[in-house]
């Protein structure tokens, strides 16, 4: 910044004004302005993956694919494996409803094909006693 002191002032003034703006953030690609806003300067781009985000999207497609209107399986009475084209009474629940689709690496619920089975049921086979074996669980390890 020396080398504006003895610059009219009014000159000096624009010339700092000038350095400070090219000292700003850019708020896109948070570099600083007068590296990314420089035309000579080329930039190259590049694609970072995430598999597991991938494995994710490709499930969430799959599942809201077998679960359309069309497909008639839009809404189901609770269980998962029970659909309606349409909302009613007795299928309530739209086939996102409360459905976290995630990924692991290792198999988590081997017996949930909710990607490929429209009728899977998310409940474990071995879990048949669904809130009873919970509240056992839960009770005073006896
Ligand atoms: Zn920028």
């Amino acid at each position: 910044m020396a080398q504006f002191d003895r610059l009219p002032e009014s000159e000096r003034d624009y010339w700092l004004a000038d350095w400070q703006l090219s000292q700003v953030e850019c708020p896109d690609c948070h570099r600083p302005v007068a590296e990314c806003s420089d035309p000579a300067r080329r930039f190259y781009p590049f694609r970072r993956v995430c598999y597991a985000t991938m494995e994710r999207f490709a499930a969430d497609a799959a599942y809201s694919a077998l679960h359309t209107e069309e497909a008639g399986a839009a809404y189901h009475d609770g269980t998962f494996t029970s659909w309606a084209a349409k909302r009613s009474a007795s299928h309530p629940y739209s086939a996102m409803a409360g459905v976290t689709i995630g990924v692991a690496d290792r198999d988590l619920a081997p017996w949930d094909r909710f990607t490929k089975d429209r009728d899977a049921s998310p409940v474990a086979p071995d879990d048949s006693l669904g809130d009873r074996k919970e509240a056992d669980d839960a009770g005073d390890g006896g």
